[in-house]
């Protein structure tokens, strides 16, 4: 039996171990830490969860709107913490469970290539296992970017690692950055009472999504009180008070620094088999996933070079390194329909191309879009603010989407396969959305993709 080692327990190393049992292999899994990397532990599902809590609060305060009344809501800190971290550890242990029931040898320390053919681990007790290996998967994540200017000192300085584990949110928090991160802590924290600045160098939110929803998301946000300083940066912090570049000065509780994440591709044995970073990303082939010059070493997740740092996108990527090992047949990730979630209030969700992007790669398109204003079932839910937009080359397949609205993180699945499997717009326009749904927003943009609008 082949045997597999993979280096890192989170969504690209454990969903390759499972994913390794539905063929011949022996897989080992190295984990420094606690099974689940970033996603459990410090990024999507708490960060999902902080949103959530936030979203419903958001709701009850203006549950008045639907003749509710309800005194201001008063959130008990401690109760909230704890079922966030009973989540977090149910997911933790039921990816344990899962590893156990499959085979899988879990080994628990800090995994280093020693050669091609093995890896050696140190053990928090100090001893080390040498294990002899045919591959090698590497998936060892990422951590927070610091700033040279903002060191994180986990009280005033702090990244989103620490900003996860708040039981309750400080009063008033700069965000320093207005990317996916950023903007969900500026979500949740609004919706939570906090007062927040979102300072960003760019001109607009979320640079790369397309800038009509991005915009709307912008507006929604600043309605419930985030304020945006944008093109602006900090210059410098004296005490709790921040001085921008625009001269400004404010004074803080927390600086909540939110400027992407770098790979961890450090100590991990890599100069040792003479494999060279960009950036310290590692550049794989991404139709196997096999490290550039390497036969049987693979690297898969948020350490790759050129591709989106998701956890969705991890376990693809585990997947498609697991099905060439076993089968020696690429099976080569379709990037261009995955999924961008933002998990704000409102959310944003994006597939495939927009304006900006078929610009870039001089492809001519037509759009559509459709407003939730008048959907039905978004004004029953009190959210029939936003829209969807749609995209299709010209006399061609749709080649990407956009929403920002209720549900949006849900709705683009469907859009998804749209652009997966290149349906045309007069093809898409055929099925019918049920009503009352907020779908009925991205049948109707259809309609007019294929320029025969119906509302
Ligand atoms: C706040 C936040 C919110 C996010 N929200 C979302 C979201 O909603 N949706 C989404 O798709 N993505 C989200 N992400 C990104 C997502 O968490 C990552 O893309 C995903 O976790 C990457 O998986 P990975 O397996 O590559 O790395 P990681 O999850 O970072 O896991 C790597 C693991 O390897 C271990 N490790 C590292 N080095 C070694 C070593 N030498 N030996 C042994 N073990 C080692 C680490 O301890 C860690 O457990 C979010 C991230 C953050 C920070």
């Amino acid at each position: 039996m082949k045997k597999l080692t993979i280096i890192g327990g989170g969504p690209a190393g454990y969903a390759a171990a499972l994913y390794a049992n539905n063929f011949d292999l022996d897989v080992t899994i190295i984990e420094s830490d606690v099974l689940g990397g970033t996603c459990l532990n410090r990024g999507c599902i708490p960060a999902k969860y902080w949103l959530h809590l936030a979203e419903l609060n958001h709701e009850i305060n203006n549950a008045s709107d639907f003749g509710i009344q309800v005194k201001t809501s008063e959130i008990d800190w401690k109760k909230a913490s704890t079922k966030r971290q009973d989540i977090v550890s149910k997911l933790v242990g039921g990816i344990g469970m899962l590893l156990k029931s499959k085979k899988v040898n879990v080994v628990n320390g800090w995994g280093k290539i020693k050669n091609e053919n093995s890896v050696l681990v140190k053990k928090e007790d100090g001893s080390e296992e040498l294990i002899q290996t045919d591959y090698i998967l590497l998936a060892t994540g990422s951590k927070p970017r610091e700033l040279a200017s903002l060191k994180y000192d986990n009280e005033f300085i702090i990244n989103s690692d620490s900003a996860l584990n708040w039981e309750k949110p400080p009063s008033k928090v700069c965000v320093v950055g207005a990317g996916a991160i950023g903007c969900e802590f500026a979500s949740l924290l609004t919706d939570l009472g906090s007062t927040v600045t979102v300072v960003e160098l760019e001109k607009e939110i979320l640079p790369g999504f397309d800038k009509r929803t991005s915009g709307e998301l912008r507006k929604q946000l600043t309605k419930r009180g985030v304020i945006f300083k944008m093109g602006t940066s900090i210059d410098s912090v004296k005490d709790k008070e921040i001085i921008f570049s625009d001269g400004e000065k404010e004074t803080f509780d927390t600086v909540l620094v939110a400027i992407g994440r770098s790979p961890l591709t450090e100590n991990i044995g890599l100069e040792d088999i003479s494999v060279t970073t960009t950036n310290g990303y590692i550049d794989v082939n991404l139709e196997t996933m096999q490290v550039n010059g390497k036969e049987n070493i693979f690297a898969a997740g948020d350490i790759i070079s050129n591709a989106p740092q998701l956890a969705h996108v991890a376990f693809a990527e585990a997947m498609c390194a697991v099905s060439y090992i076993a089968t020696g047949v690429a099976s080569p990730i379709n990037y261009s329909a995955i999924p961008y979630v933002v998990y704000t209030n409102p959310e944003l969700a994006e597939v495939g191309l927009n304006s900006d992007k078929a610009k870039l790669k001089e492809i001519e398109v037509d759009q559509a879009q459709h407003s939730f204003a008048g959907i039905g079932r978004a004004m029953i839910q009190n959210s029939n603010q936003g829209l969807v937009k749609v995209y299709a080359e010209k006399n061609g397949p749709i080649v990407g989407a956009s929403i920002c609205g209720p549900s949006a993180g849900e709705m683009i699945h469907e859009l998804m396969y749209m652009v997966g499997w290149e349906a045309l717009p007069a093809e898409a326009a055929e099925f019918i959305h049920a009503h009352p749904t907020l779908s009925e927003a991205v049948g109707e943009s259809l309609l007019s993709l294929n320029g025969k609008g119906l509302h």
